[in-house]
């Protein structure tokens, strides 16, 4: 028996018991104050009414001989994918059913889609980045080079034709910084990954937060991304099921790299390692996509937005550079007098009792930035923005 020793790799991930350590030694040593939590990655508006009338409608279904279901189809039910390739569609991209293949989440197909790559490929991974990446390399020792996100290119960074990659990880609308791609700058990657014969893995679980008109939603919006792009999508954020879970990710049947056919290799695998979602979340799903759905999960979309767009005008108002928060939930700044990601972090829980995320978290160069999101109840982001203001005036 021999261990997998790749996991000796991995950097400890102490960031969020870090930050729950500190806000419980602050309440122990100030019982009164009142602290507001803008560090949350998670929703917290709840499922919509057509998405809840779905899942009761489908227990029901389950409960009756008629109508109860078993095993599956592994790819997802036809019927949700007609309503993924409807949602695509509206983005003017075409897809065949088989090239959609519903999921648990996108955190776990960004890691699962190495099988279908050899141990030795270089990885290109923007720095900061969302952690789950880096991981699920470094879990089977794959070579990894990143990319720099900075100030200076407004953390998109754009590829550098020098540099060799073979797997690239973008995500746009970013967690954590917010920023997005234009379609000319996504335009450059699928350049570059074509020209390579890279394959790019393409987390585009914020899409439904792209409000700014001709911005892209989908790497496919960007001619030539069928040939290189493999894109995870996830109702998380779009539709509140981080506890519900259902994502999916599309794998074109144009996506050929060395001939193989890398659409029957992800279908081989899923069907090998994987049995399905729960007929009633997918019956859930499917109400997201519909007319009332959408509408209704928009609502909830514009609600965090407002909050993002108070916490950005905190922001501005004070002269703090930052980026994200308009066609994102996040928001990524400076911190203000050249104080570090967990001084400021310290500063603003002491002096303002708001807690948030050290940008060093999420890469060597997050140092210097902190994030802030906008998933909070508005009336307290509010709040939280006042004191931001007070705070920054003072700091
Ligand atoms: C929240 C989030 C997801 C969604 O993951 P699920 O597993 O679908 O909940 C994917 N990617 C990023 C970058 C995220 O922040």
């Amino acid at each position: 028996m021999k261990i997998n020793k790749c996991f000796a790799n991995l950097a400890q991930s102490y960031l969020f018991v870090d930050i729950a350590r500190k806000v419980d030694a602050y309440k122990t040593a100030h019982p009164e104050a009142d602290i507001i939590r803008l560090g949350i990655g998670d929703v917290t508006r709840p499922l919509v009414p057509p998405v809840v009338d779905a899942m009761v409608k489908a227990s029901e279904e389950m409960g009756r001989a008629e109508t109860f279901r078993g095993y599956e189809d592994e790819l997802g039910y036809p019927f949700l994918r007609e309503a993924i390739a409807g949602y695509y569609a509206q983005k003017g991209v075409k897809l065949a059913l088989d090239e959609i293949f519903v999921s648990d989440g996108a955190k776990s197909d960004t890691g699962n889609i190495l099988d279908l790559f050899e141990q030795d490929n270089t990885v290109l991974i923007p720095d900061p980045v969302f952690p789950a990446y880096v991981d699920a390399n470094m879990m089977s020792c794959r070579p990894i080079e990143y990319i720099n996100a900075n100030k200076e290119n407004g953390f998109l960074p754009l590829p550098n034709p020098g540099q060799k990659a073979d797997i690239i990880y973008i995500c746009s609308p970013n967690n954590p910084t917010g920023a997005s791609y234009t379609k000319a700058q996504l335009a450059q990657w699928v350049d570059y990954a074509n020209s390579m014969g890279a394959v790019i893995l393409y987390d585009a679980a914020y899409e439904a937060f792209v409000q700014t008109p001709g911005a892209p939603r989908s790497i496919y919006e960007v001619p030539g991304a069928e040939t290189c792009a493999i894109e995870i999508c996830s109702l998380s954020k779009t539709a509140g099921f981080t506890g519900t879970r259902c994502g999916y990710t599309i794998v074109p049947k144009a996506l050929r790299p060395e001939g193989a056919d890398l659409n029957a290799m992800w279908r081989r695998r899923q069907t090998t390692k994987y049995n399905g979602l729960p007929y009633v979340v997918q019956r859930a799903a499917q109400a997201v996509f519909s007319p009332a759905g959408m509408a209704a999960c928009q609502e909830n979309i514009a609600y965090y937005r407002q909050n993002a767009g108070v916490i950005s005008a905190a922001l501005t108002e004070a002269g703090v550079w930052h980026t994200g928060g308009v066609d994102s939930p996040y928001i990524w700044l400076e911190c203000p007098g050249g104080l570090d990601s967990w001084a400021f972090f310290d500063r603003l829980l002491g002096e303002a009792g708001i807690v948030g995320t050290p940008g060093v978290g999420f890469g060597r160069n997050g140092e210097g930035y902190f994030r802030l999101t906008a998933f909070g109840d508005a009336a307290r982001t509010a709040e939280a923005a006042t004191r931001l203001k007070d705070f920054l005036k003072a700091l």
